[in-house]
């Protein structure tokens, strides 16, 4: 992997960090920040940013160690605890218009041995402890972005079949693949696939569509979209007017789901990694946008206490559509996290809306904005939906039309279908 393109990708495409802006490198909550393992991609995106002009680079290190200590030789009862200084200063920096990007290099499956109510205690105390962080991510009060970095840990989840020495190199060279590093020009390779991106989003925004109707193994549900609705892609613009991709990789065009209106079942199509934690093969069912009933063949209880979070926890706040041919998909692989496995599949998620997928909703208050059919919750969880199996339709006034059979677009923008052609 050439970490200094990676890191120029994430500085002028994700971030577009502006001269004189700050930067701060986080990484899973839960962890307390970004992996020592990403060390040399982190200094390579400071490197990056000082270049563009950045007033100041810092990271928060986080150790899984140090996670790992505590669920093995901390009191049972302090599980319910979280930092007492994170959340601020999260909030604080975004507060002062300051960009900030986490990194993932992490293990999947950390906490797997570990008590499942115990590290559902601990999700839930994270969750609950960064709101305000989380409130402001989801007005983009700033420029932010997700990308990840290939750990020991996390290779050897994504390839048990190839030598050990070559895992993490295996994933290095499909993060770089996926992440279009290895095209001749990466920035004007992902100017393109935005493009494309933004006109499946533009068209999907003149439909008007009052729901989603997703069927497939398992499946029949339907999913109410606010009347307000906005169709959302790769690139995005915080509230001070800078466009930034919070996602490295993206392959989904997403909107919000109304809070009130997701009747039926789901099944979920891959495996669902929750704070070190694999929630596996588990459907829902849903009333009046409530889950009311809940089955999972491992992870069964943490999935409840994820949903338990809060009374939103149990709603969806968002859809996202990616066809089932999405490179990550068509990679075959199962990244047990989840800025990879959503980009591979459609997807819904659970918990808070984020407020720039309704029109006007950056400046609606809670209750307004809950009013209108958004979602308020401490959580935002995504688990896949999609596959080659999975149909959607766009249900108008006087009935439905299709959006995708087995997995692909049925209907689309001209540029698409020319494309296709
Ligand atoms: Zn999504
Ligand atoms: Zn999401």
């Amino acid at each position: 992997m050439k970490l200094d393109r990676y890191g120029e990708l994430a500085v002028r495409v994700a971030l577009n960090l502006q001269p004189g802006q700050r930067l701060l490198i986080i990484g899973p909550l839960a962890n307390g920040g970004v992996s020592f393992d990403a060390a040399p991609l982190v200094r390579a995106v400071a490197a990056s940013a000082y270049r563009a002009g950045a007033e100041l680079v810092e990271a928060i290190w986080g150790d899984e160690a140090l996670l790992l200590s505590r669920f093995e030789h901390a009191p049972r009862g302090s599980l319910a605890e979280f930092s007492r200084w994170l959340p601020n200063v999260l909030a604080d920096h975004v507060a002062a218009g300051a960009a900030m990007l986490s990194i993932y290099a992490n293990d999947p499956d950390l906490l797997k041995d570990q008590p499942p109510d115990l590290v559902g205690t601990m999700q839930q105390a994270v969750s609950r402890a960064v709101v305000p962080f989380r409130q402001q991510i989801s007005r983009n009060d700033t420029n932010w972005g997700v990308i990840a970095a290939a750990n020991d840990a996390w290779a050897a989840k994504v390839f048990p079949d190839v030598p050990r020495d070559e895992q993490r190199a295996r994933l290095w060279s499909t993060i770089e693949r996926l992440c279009r590093l290895d095209r001749p020009d990466p920035v004007a390779a992902w100017k393109e696939h935005l493009a494309v991106l933004a006109s499946r989003s533009d068209y999907l925004n003149t439909k008007r569509y009052s729901a989603l109707h997703f069927t497939g193994p398992a499946t029949d549900l339907i999913v109410g979209l606010p009347a307000a609705h906005t169709w959302v892609s790769g690139q995005s613009a915080s509230r001070s007017g800078i466009t930034f991709v919070a996602n490295l990789p993206t392959e989904e065009v997403f909107t919000i789901a109304d809070r009130a209106r997701v009747d039926g079942t789901v099944r979920a199509s891959k495996p669902l990694s929750y704070g070190g934690m694999l929630i596996e093969d588990f459907t829902l069912t849903f009333e009046q946008g409530r889950v009311v009933r809940i089955s999972a063949a491992r992870g069964e209880s943490v999935l409840r206490q994820m949903i338990d979070t809060d009374a939103g926890a149990a709603r969806l706040g968002e859809v996202a559509l990616v066809p089932h041919s999405s490179p990550i998909s068509q990679s075959g692989l199962l990244f047990y996290n989840t800025l990879f496995d959503e980009n591979a599949a459609s997807h819904v998620a659970l918990g808070t809306a984020y407020k720039f997928t309704m029109r006007g909703g950056e400046s609606m208050d809670d209750a307004a904005f809950e009013r209108a059919g958004g979602n308020r919750s401490a959580i935002h969880v995504d688990f896949m939906i999609g596959s080659g199996d999975l149909d959607v339709d766009g249900v108008c006034e006087g009935g439905a039309e299709p959006i995708m059979r087995r997995g692909e677009w049925a209907a689309g923008p001209d540029s698409d279908a020319r494309m296709r052609r």
